[in-house]
């Protein structure tokens, strides 16, 4: 069994023995168990003697420590999968970990300090902001943020597991977020209608009738929480330019920001072409800040054509050459 196999059947195996006792769902027993393994503990207390003697045999076969970092995501991030084909909901999907790899790719190309605050303000299971963190090699102050608690407290296992330290909070992110500017976010954006138009009438981008997007009032909120200069990769719709509310968008974003890039996502990552993304990359204003000459624009090929893929990221190398050396 290759590493990844033997985290896989741990998870799965404790989580099933978990779910059956607790009566609760697959995810739910995976963060409990998550949890049993970073305390080196069994934390439920109404499990049967049976289940704990079964719990802690297969617990003690395996020391994390032995794991590194990225088999323990990749591994978290299967099982994750699995719970996620229960019941799934097409806003809280997991981001896959190629597009995690390439935010990593770009924000070590655009951030040149050596330390800095990121903020996920979407954060999910968390596993976009572990593939980042396990990918740049910086010294990073992570936030994360998300509305549902069952994700929020996946990702505090996933950052435990990975011994990323990660201060999260659950809660509404278009509500007030009391946290320092950061240098940096990272967003794979909830795509819909945000139900609280009370809240929504604070946000420029707010619809002048009925219900406003939550993707463009996230851009919203991602831009007031970034410090002048800060960079956001946001994980967009490839429609996000084509709504009704698109001008006011383009609008906002023109006065508080500067375009850095736009990374077409290969259509063979997604189910159909509606359902395409692309990382949009941009700047906020400040002193000193220029423009790009051009914008970096990309449509990126499917992963698995190598030497297009090679063709492309000299490309990307030779635009940070020319606008960011
Ligand atoms: N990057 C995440 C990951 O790797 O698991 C997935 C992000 S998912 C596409 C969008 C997330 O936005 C979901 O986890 C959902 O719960 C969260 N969300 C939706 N509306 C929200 C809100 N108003 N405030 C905070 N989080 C919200």
């Amino acid at each position: 069994m290759t590493p990844i196999e033997q985290l896989f059947t741990l998870f799965n195996e404790t989580a099933l023995c978990l779910q059956e006792e607790l009566d609760c769902s697959y995810l739910e027993a995976l963060a409990e168990t998550g949890e049993n393994l970073f305390h080196g503990s069994i934390l439920q207390e109404e499990l049967s003697e049976l289940t704990v003697k079964r719990l802690k045999k297969q617990y003690g076969e395996v020391q994390l420590e032995n794991y590194s970092h990225e088999d323990i995501r990749k591994a978290y991030q299967l099982v994750i999968l699995k719970g996620m084909k229960e019941n799934v909901q097409p806003n809280h999907q997991m981001t896959p970990d190629t597009v995690g790899m390439l935010v990593a790719y770009l924000a070590g190309k655009f951030m040149k300090q050596p330390a800095f605050r990121l903020l996920d303000p979407a954060v999910g299971t968390g596993n976009l902001l572990m593939t980042v963190l396990n990918h740049l090699p910086k010294q990073i102050h992570a936030i994360g943020v998300d509305i549902d608690d069952l994700l929020l407290k996946l990702a505090y296992v996933n950052a435990n597991l990975q011994e990323h330290s990660v201060q999260f909070f659950n809660q509404d992110s278009l509500e007030s977020l009391f946290i320092d500017p950061v240098d940096i976010v990272i967003a794979d954006l909830p795509v819909g209608y945000y139900p609280n138009d009370i809240r929504a009438a604070d946000y420029q981008l707010k619809a002048d009738t009925g219900h406003s997007y939550s993707h463009h009032l996230f851009i919203e909120q991602s831009i007031r929480h970034t410090k002048p200069g800060g960079y956001l990769f946001f994980v967009i719709p490839n429609g996000l330019f084509e709504s009704e509310q698109a001008g006011k968008l383009h609008e906002f974003l023109k006065e508080n920001t500067i375009i850095q890039g736009l990374l077409q996502l290969p259509i063979s990552m997604f189910k159909n072409k509606q359902a395409a993304k692309s990382i949009f990359v941009v700047q906020k204003k400040g002193e000193d800040i220029k423009p790009p000459k051009q914008a970096l624009l990309v449509a990126l090929p499917s992963l698995s054509k190598r030497q297009e893929m090679d063709r492309i990221l000299t490309e990307i190398d030779k635009w940070f050459q020319e606008n960011k050396g």
